[in-house]
């Protein structure tokens, strides 16, 4: 007999962490199965940040690190903010946690009360809206599609917005549409959460550094509103370091203590090791970075270019992160005489059983029209994997 909470029985299974393992299992049988599922560089962590991180090992960094993080790493993040993104959060307004997920989930966890309404864009990162769930908040859906680039405007934020409402989700760079706000479209949404006292947002802006075309803007630096944004970061993407489990936020005083307060019951300070790679990272050049988002950037052509000539794809191309997100609705009701495809999950494990290629459906991103493709993988891969989807989709009519 099980007992679940119904807190946890409320909870789905992260979508984009099922399709990989679903992949691993797959290849772990022996099937080639090419992945563009999960969203990770398939880069290493650069060389300069895995000494930094021999050297932590042998300088005895083995105790417990203070629970919002090393002073000297909170100092160099508050010289990040500055530096990248002109905001001025000194090191007490930042707090880092085991991730960038983990960071949004102690800021969700702060702010949102039970019966609380939290504003979600879709599409959106399919961990928004389980962590509001978790909270006990209520998730809002406003919805973009490709058709609108993938961009909420600004009247149906303001339309979403009640007395209830405490806490607006925003990404940009996006997981998973890869679009990018421009200033001007981000100023009108800061203006529309300006007239509503007591409405925060939390702007995730870990992709920041991938970047094509445009320029980042952090919400914060609008600021009419800087003590109402709670900016989410981390070193997963932008450094290669997914595995190392570093986010960190720049928040409003009362925000970064109540997340210290949290973490200090949950987690207390985050892996030592990892933390002194993180300072390493945030202190290098920025070289290797440009590297690969000079690679990201020739995938998404050479992506896009193939998923263009893919009949009953229409394709927006982003202008940032790494993924995209093909409208697939041609093909909900049609069939390979075999299986027929009703939803895009549906149609993400057609993919992976007939072309062996993972994605992950739209459905858990509140976009059921469209499919998920990461394409942080080799120029190989890719062509190899549309040339399957092609093969593929050409059977379904
Ligand atoms: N936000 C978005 C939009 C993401 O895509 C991810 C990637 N998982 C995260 C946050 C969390 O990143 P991390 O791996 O640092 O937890
Ligand atoms: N952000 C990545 C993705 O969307 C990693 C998986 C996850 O943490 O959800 O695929």
């Amino acid at each position: 007999m099980e007992y679940l909470s119904d807190r946890v029985k409320s909870l789905a299974v992260s979508q984009t962490l099922a399709m990989a393992q679903k992949s691993r299992e797959l290849k772990a049988k022996g099937i080639d199965i090419i992945s563009l599922s999960i969203g990770e560089p398939d880069f290493n962590t650069p060389d300069y940040i895995k000494e930094a991180a021999k050297k932590a090992i042998d300088d005895n960094y083995s105790k417990y690190p203070p629970v919002p993080g090393y002073n000297d790493l909170r100092e160099a993040i508050s010289e990040k903010f500055r530096r990248e993104n002109g905001l001025n959060y000194s090191p007490d307004q930042v707090i880092v946690s085991a991730g960038g997920k983990h960071s949004l989930i102690n800021v969700i966890l702060s702010i949102v009360n039970p019966g609380d309404e939290v504003i979600i864009l879709a599409p959106y990162w399919v961990s928004y809206y389980d962590q509001v769930i978790l909270a006990g908040g209520k998730p809002v859906i406003i919805s973009a599609t490709l058709e609108n680039d993938f961009k909420i405007r600004p009247d149906q934020l303001e339309s979403a917005i009640t007395d209830k409402t405490r806490l607006v989700m925003f990404n940009s760079p996006s997981n998973p549409t890869g679009m990018v706000y421009t200033r001007q479209e981000m100023e009108k949404l800061a203006r529309v959460i300006e007239k509503h006292e007591g409405v925060f947002v939390i702007s995730d802006e870990i992709y920041e550094h991938i970047i094509f075309e445009g320029e980042h803007v952090s919400m914060a630096s609008f600021d009419f509103i800087y003590d109402r944004v709670i900016t989410v970061n981390g070193v997963s993407k932008g450094y290669a370091m997914t595995g190392w489990r570093i986010g960190f936020i720049g928040a409003p005083l009362w925000i970064a203590k109540a997340c210290n307060k949290l973490q200090g019951q949950f987690t207390s300070g985050v892996c030592s090791i990892a933390q002194r790679a993180a300072l390493a990272a945030l202190q290098g050049t920025g070289e290797s970075q440009k590297i690969m988002r000079d690679a990201f950037l020739r995938r998404r052509n050479l992506i896009c270019g193939l998923l263009k000539d893919v009949k009953g794809l229409k394709v927006r191309i982003p202008q940032g992160a790494f993924y995209v997100m093909p409208d697939i609705t041609w093909y909900l009701g049609k069939s390979d005489g075999e299986t027929t495809i009703n939803t895009s999950d549906e149609l993400a494990l057609y993919l992976l059983d007939k072309a062996q290629v993972a994605t992950v459906g739209g459905d858990a991103f509140g976009s059921p029209e469209c499919l998920r493709i990461s394409y942080a993988t080799s120029d190989d891969l890719l062509v190899e994997a549309v040339k399957r989807i092609k093969v593929a989709l050409n059977r379904l009519s």
